[in-house]
């Protein structure tokens, strides 16, 4: 078995094809008639946009218009004349076109590929895949044509790079092996969008796989089963052909409203830790984001994003958003969330430390700039801020009376944004479920973040093994928290929704629609799955099974009579 990176979904059972890098070799030489190498070099550059504006019809097609782009970016990056012009100018002091063409793009790509950025870096592979499609023009080489491969092909490659993709016939390539490539890279944005499974960054690959072989891709758990047995590949057959139904079962709620079987309407919402996450969660056919979380922009950096900086990602979500709600989570470090120039002290028990709204409380000028860049991104969509880790009601007061502060600044120096921006608070202390009524009547909606309320209820640590027969969110006692935090916000009329992974759990819906939760904030991949767990239950239904469970006293009996009717 050989591992990787789960880069698109699905299993692909096929037999391996092999795609060689070409050998583009030749010897670099100076010219003398500079007019015809020009003249050379300049045909290879238009048969290149002429092939490749083919490619991205082709992709348009079967992967779509936002895969197609990639290759546009090809050619607008061959009509740019900074990068022509340099190998022009090359080519005109005497050298081949050959090697005019790789020293301008090696150079291109070495600048790319040391910013660190992954962004950047990904030019850099855009820029390798122009130069081996000029230099195959030039030398008349003949690509590998993966247009013919015959139906139930796995493709073998280092890399799968865009403009291989336009020979891709979805009927025929099952699925995709590279030895380089992460979740973000083309080769996995190009396979998701053509729904084929992929396993990324399985090392040698090209070398200990060979033409012919029948392989397992599995892409949902980012391994590769070679030489499988007659039991493993029908144990895959069966996975492969439940995941395929499930995908078409689910695509029936794409696009629908969250209903319950007895017609009550939920939201639901997604999770994200980026802006582009933003773009998943609306592919996803999320509602809206019921949590982002905002730590994810002050990390694997060294220094804090400035206001200016947060404010342009918050903007950006909200524009990706389209006016459709976007629930900010002020930021949420401490406990396993360490943010190593902030230069916090080790604690001795730092889940119950100063983290969270702790931290930003104190350090008023971090939290006020996040607040003003909240609030003016909230000029462009509909944002509402919602403040992590609450357990005392001076704690909203506190977080409210800065975001007045925030906001007078702002109006002092005319800067738009929403004035009747909506303020919650992340139910997930054991305090804040305690004194829900109270808090209730000082915000504007809840989220229960289940994640850490279970562990904050049950005193055991959400990261630690030896206690995790104690972390779940069907223990009673988290079940009642629960109840009572959707009671509290129930009873002052403000929404009420779930942005913890129990969110999603087919076991908890009941419970939930009983309880009377109004919004449902679940990961990207979840959404459609939720949309239709939540389709199953009546409300009387609902009850029912809540009325049992709540009578219930251990976790156990009520995981397994809820295993018994989900
Ligand atoms: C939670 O605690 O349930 C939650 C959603 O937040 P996080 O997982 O980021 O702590
Ligand atoms: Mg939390």
């Amino acid at each position: 078995m050989l591992k990787g990176i789960a880069a698109s979904e699905g299993i692909g059972i096929g037999k391996v094809m092999i795609i060689e890098d070409n050998t583009l070799e030749y010897t670099p030489k100076t010219v003398s008639d500079t007019d015809a190498e020009l003249q050379r070099f300049r045909n290879a550059v238009d048969a290149f946009c002429d092939e490749t504006m083919e490619q991205a019809e082709s992709v348009k097609k079967t992967a779509g218009e936002k895969e197609a782009e990639i290759l546009m970016g090809h050619i607008y990056m061959m009509k740019d004349p900074g990068m022509v012009g340099s190998m022009e100018a090359q080519i005109t002091g005497g050298q081949c076109a050959e090697a005019a063409l790789e020293q301008v793009c090696d150079m291109f790509i070495e600048a790319f590929s040391s910013t660190g950025d992954e962004v950047t870096a990904q030019r850099a592979a855009d820029v390798k895949d122009i130069k081996t499609a000029i230099l195959s023009i030039l030398l008349g080489v003949k690509t590998v044509k993966i247009s013919e491969a015959p139906a139930g092909t796995v493709i073998v490659a280092k890399e799968v790079t865009p403009s291989m993709t336009a020979g891709i016939n979805k009927d025929k390539i099952v699925g995709i092996i590279t030895e380089t490539g992460s979740q973000t890279s083309h080769s996995a944005i190009l396979a998701r969008a053509l729904e084929i499974p992929a396993v990324l960054s399985v090392e040698n690959c090209t070398t200990t796989l060979s033409s012919g072989e029948q392989v397992i891709a599995d892409g949902s758990d980012g391994i590769v089963i070679t030489a499988p047995s007659e039991e493993q590949i029908n144990e895959y057959t069966t996975k492969r052909d439940a995941f395929l139904r499930e995908k078409r079962e689910l695509e029936n709620y794409r696009g629908k409203k969250t209903l319950s079987a007895s017609g009550e309407e939920y939201e639901l919402f997604c999770n994200i830790g980026t802006p582009k996450d933003a773009t998943k969660a609306m592919e996803a056919d999320g509602e809206g984001v019921g949590l982002f979380r905002t730590e994810f922009l002050f990390m694997d950096r060294n220094a804090l994003p400035t206001e200016d900086e947060q404010f342009e990602a918050y903007k950006q979500a909200a524009l990706i958003l389209k006016g459709k709600g976007l629930i900010i989570r002020t930021l949420d470090i401490g406990g396993d969330k360490e943010i190593p120039y902030l230069g916090l002290e080790k604690e001795e028990n730092p889940f119950m430390g100063f983290r969270a709204i702790r931290y930003c409380l104190k350090n008023r000028d971090l939290f006020k700039s996040q607040l003003k860049a909240i609030l003016r991104a909230s000029a462009f969509g509909d944002i509402r801020i919602m403040f992590p880790l609450i357990t005392a009601v001076e704690e909203l007061r506190e977080g409210k009376a800065l975001v007045e502060e925030a906001k007078s600044d702002l109006r002092a120096s005319g800067i738009e944004f929403d004035e009747n921006i909506k303020i919650g608070v992340m139910t997930e202390t054991a305090a804040s479920g305690v004194i829900a009524h109270l808090l209730a009547k000082e915000s504007d909606f809840f989220s229960i973040g289940t994640n850490d309320l279970t562990g904050y209820t049950m005193a055991a640590d959400r990261g630690n093994g030896d206690v995790a027969y104690l972390y779940s969110p069907f223990q009673p006692s988290v079940l009642m928290m629960i109840k009572r935090i959707i009671n509290c916000a129930n009873e002052a009329g403000i929404p009420v929704g779930m942005c913890g992974e129990a969110a999603a759990n087919p076991m908890m819906i009941p419970l939930l629609i009983s309880f009377g939760l109004t919004e449902f904030s679940v990961s990207a991949p979840s959404v459609l799955k939720v949309r239709k767990n939540i389709a199953k239950w009546t409300k009387a239904e609902a009850d029912k099974v809540a009325g049992d469970v709540m009578n219930m006293a251990t976790e156990k009996e009520i995981v397994d009579y809820l295993k018994n009717i989900i």
